[in-house]
């Protein structure tokens, strides 16, 4: 083979990057559990916050400070530990950190706070994780009620049997249930008869597309009304501007979360923010 390393069209099977890439994979997939042991991994929180700019919920949002590579994000990472089986471990690792977090966030926050965790798809197939959940919170004496998963659409779908089970028990327990993502993964909407949530997230794709796509408009509307029909509350994510935000309340979207009130920051950064926005600050 020929090498031209750089340039489209490249006959090349392995370029120098390519190399480094799968050996920067490998160090991550390998460096995992002692990474979760040695407390490498942090939990950033975003703020939800309502139609009035009162802060309601945060959602927790992984980072690695990695002793190698820095601060390496959940969308490299996750998908990498699904592969290993490493993913249970890291979503027990935060649900405990939530946890320590809670007396902190619970004199901080207004009453009816929920802090969301995100699940992977491979977590539901994982027996003990309910166990682990239940344990943990008697343990930190945390309330399921202040506390929600959210699993994306796709994850739900993929094995909808189990999906329905696990979240069953879950909102039996107490728990808040989001789907998130909605809109970006499945073509039929009948599923939404037979399970058990609380919440629809609109994708940031949509969001992102308001102000330009008519078609975006359209879905985002409907997916609100859908929403409401079935009596579910509906949170939108990716608010980057205050002509995203009034769109979305004026078509009845009840929460949102967006880099415009806050980016994910870490907890101290959170307990120090005011736990409600003004509309004055965002007006252009
Ligand atoms: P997600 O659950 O849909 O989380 C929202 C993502 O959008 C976060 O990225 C957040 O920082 C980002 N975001 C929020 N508002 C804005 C905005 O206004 N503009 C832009 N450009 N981005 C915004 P992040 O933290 O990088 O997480 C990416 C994904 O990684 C998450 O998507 C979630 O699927 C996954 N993830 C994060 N933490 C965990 C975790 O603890 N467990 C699992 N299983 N997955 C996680
Ligand atoms: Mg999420
Ligand atoms: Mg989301
Ligand atoms: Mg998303």
């Amino acid at each position: 083979y020929r090498s031209k390393a750089k340039g489209r069209g490249s006959y090349t099977l392995f370029t120098p990057n390519m190399v480094e890439s799968h050996k920067r994979k490998l160090q991550i997939a390998n460096g995992i559990e002692q990474g979760l042991r040695e407390d490498e991994f942090i939990v950033y929180y975003q703020v939800k916050v309502d139609n009035q700019g009162h802060v309601i919920g945060a959602e927790a949002l992984i980072r690695w400070q990695h002793p190698e590579f820095g601060m390496v994000m959940p969308n490299e990472f996750i998908p990498i530990a699904e592969q290993g089986g490493k993913i249970t471990a890291i979503t027990q690792w935060i649900i405990k950190h939530v946890c320590m977090d809670f007396p902190d966030i619970k004199q901080w926050a207004p009453k009816n706070f929920k802090v969301s965790v995100n699940l992977s798809g491979h977590d539901l197939r994982n027996a003990q994780l309910f166990d682990y959940i239940y344990n943990t919170l008697n343990l930190y004496d945390v309330n399921p009620e202040n506390m929600e998963f959210e699993v994306t659409e796709s994850a739900y779908l993929e094995n909808f049997e189990l999906s329905n089970k696990f979240f069953r028990r879950m909102s039996n327990m107490g728990f808040s249930i989001a789907l998130d993502d909605f809109g970006t993964g499945y073509s039929s909407l009948s599923y939404l008869t037979q399970i058990t949530i609380d919440t629809l997230k609109v994708d940031r794709q949509f969001v992102m597309e308001l102000q330009t796509s008519e078609r975006s408009r359209l879905v985002t509307g409907a997916i609100i009304d859908l929403a409401k029909r079935l009596s579910l509350t509906v949170c939108a994510e990716g608010i980057e501007n205050f002509e995203q935000w009034d769109y979305l309340r004026q078509h009845g979207c009840d929460n949102v979360q967006g880099y415009m009130f806050s980016k994910p920051v870490p907890l101290k950064t959170l307990l120090s923010s005011a736990p409600f926005y003004e509309e004055s600050q965002f007006r252009s």
